[in-house]
């Protein structure tokens, strides 16, 4: 049986770091985690050791592994032969059926991953008003690309200049598109206010995750998401929620009906696929109607809305309008964090586990919640890699991103069980932490 360590020598010989998405490299094992199967709750390493699962596909797998609707609607696309690069009847149902969950989807569009979706969206922005800035806010991720991958999560030593010189976030993106980035603090209507007053005439957009997973957990605080509602709108700028993964954790709305805000334009993704690649970005008639060919926009894809994942979409929202779907996963989620808290409250930990719905954050060094994105740079990263590590030796696959408070979550196949065991597992792992974290 090969063991992580040779797998990752013979990997990396042809795949650079070993992997195919840079982040799946996991600094706390020191290789990246190859698995050999997984299903319902469950990983099996390529090592042969069987894993509680709190990574669920960085927040894809919603439904659990191999879910058996999603196995159904498999073999339902190979009865079709795939009938790829078509469009099909279960397209418009899935179209159909999304914007009746979301509240500001009047059309929709499919892609396949969250990148694509925004970089889609923002042209569609632009175009509808004849703007190019993006207002965006600091410590939200909106995906890799070009457009965006600016000015979002700085690193602390760059993060004082980020304001005037949007942070551009990888080498070999021009430093010529950060001349398209306006980055506000989250969560202060006087900021957004000002930037609005002095960019708004060339602002497209203002693009946010209503629900700050990427960096912390960080909550909208009270009120604010309306401020920005009504700020965008009074200015004339398009209201960007990006929902890749807010979208389905707590109610088939997303955020944008947990928090009664609607925005002109979202994106969803990663849960919606049911395991397979299928993002969406949706909105406002008026904008979307821009592409082509009713209007003059482009967006097309040899792979867009692939029937495996429509197929799929469709299954995942069978499962998701089941009355037992959500009670199910707020069952867990009762158990899990009030658990959570007794653990925190038990050892005196200088942490809290900042979530909505069924993903959760852990960020350590703080015992009150972050308000903006430099409130995280308290984090330990260093007790991070341990708390990984120990749950790992354990039996409970958490997944390091090599950098802030990620993000972590459960699935509707997690038992209640698997989450009591979860908690053991934390209980031991965070004890052992006591007194040591910053
Ligand atoms: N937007 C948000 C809010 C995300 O959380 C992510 C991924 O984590 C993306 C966009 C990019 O999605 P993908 O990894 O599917 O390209």
């Amino acid at each position: 049986m090969p063991s992580l360590q040779s797998q990752y020598e013979k990997a990396r010989r042809v795949l650079p770091g070993g992997v195919n998405s840079s982040v799946r490299f996991n600094r706390a094992l020191g290789t990246p985690f190859y698995v050999s199967r997984t299903r319902g709750s469950r990983v099996w390493s390529i090592e042969g050791r069987e894993f509680i699962d709190m990574c669920c596909a960085h927040g894809a797998a919603l439904l659990g592994h191999a879910h058996p609707a999603i196995e159904r609607a498999l073999h339902k696309a190979i009865a079709t032969g795939f009938a790829n690069s078509f469009e099909t009847g279960y397209h418009e149902q899935l179209a159909a059926k999304l914007c009746a969950c979301i509240p500001c989807a009047e059309r929709i569009r499919f892609c396949s991953s969250g990148t694509e979706a925004t970089l889609h969206l923002i042209r569609a922005c632009r175009a509808f008003t004849g703007r190019d800035k993006i207002i965006r806010v600091e410590g939200h991720f909106h995906g890799y690309h070009e457009l965006i991958y600016i000015g979002g999560q700085p690193p602390a030593a760059a993060f004082a200049g980020n304001r005037t010189h949007p942070y551009v976030e990888t080498p070999g993106i021009p430093a010529a598109f950060a001349d398209f980035i306006i980055p506000v603090p989250f969560n202060d209507p006087e900021a957004l206010a000002s930037a609005i007053t002095d960019h708004g005439h060339e602002a497209a957009m203002v693009i946010l995750e209503p629900v700050n997973y990427n960096s912390g957990g960080i909550m909208p605080q009270q009120g604010y998401l309306e401020i920005v509602r009504k700020l965008t709108r009074d200015a004339g700028i398009v209201l960007f929620f990006d929902e890749i993964q807010s979208a389905f954790k707590k109610s088939p709305g997303g955020a944008q009906s947990d928090f009664g805000v609607i925005p002109d334009v979202c994106t969803v993704g990663k849960a919606i696929g049911g395991g397979f690649p299928l993002s969406a970005f949706c909105g406002r008639a008026a904008i979307m109607d821009l592409l082509q060919p009713v209007g003059p926009v482009q967006h097309s894809g040899t792979f867009n809305a692939h029937l495996i994942p429509v197929l799929a979409g469709l299954a995942f929202l069978d499962e998701v309008a089941k009355p037992e779907f959500y009670a199910r996963l707020q069952a867990l989620e009762s158990a899990f964090y009030s658990g959570v808290d007794r653990i925190i409250k038990k050892h005196d930990l200088n942490m809290i586990v900042p979530h909505h719905g069924a993903r959760f954050n852990i960020l350590l060094g703080r015992r009150t919640p972050a308000v903006r994105y430099e409130d995280t740079f308290c984090h330990d990263k260093q007790a991070m890699l341990e708390i990984v590590r120990g749950c790992y030796d354990r039996g409970v696959y958490f997944h390091d991103y090599g950098g802030g408070p990620a993000h972590h979550g459960y699935s509707v196949q997690h038992t209640p069980e698997d989450i009591g065991l979860v908690l053991e597992v934390l209980d031991d792992v965070l004890g052992s932490l006591k007194g040591k974290l910053r």
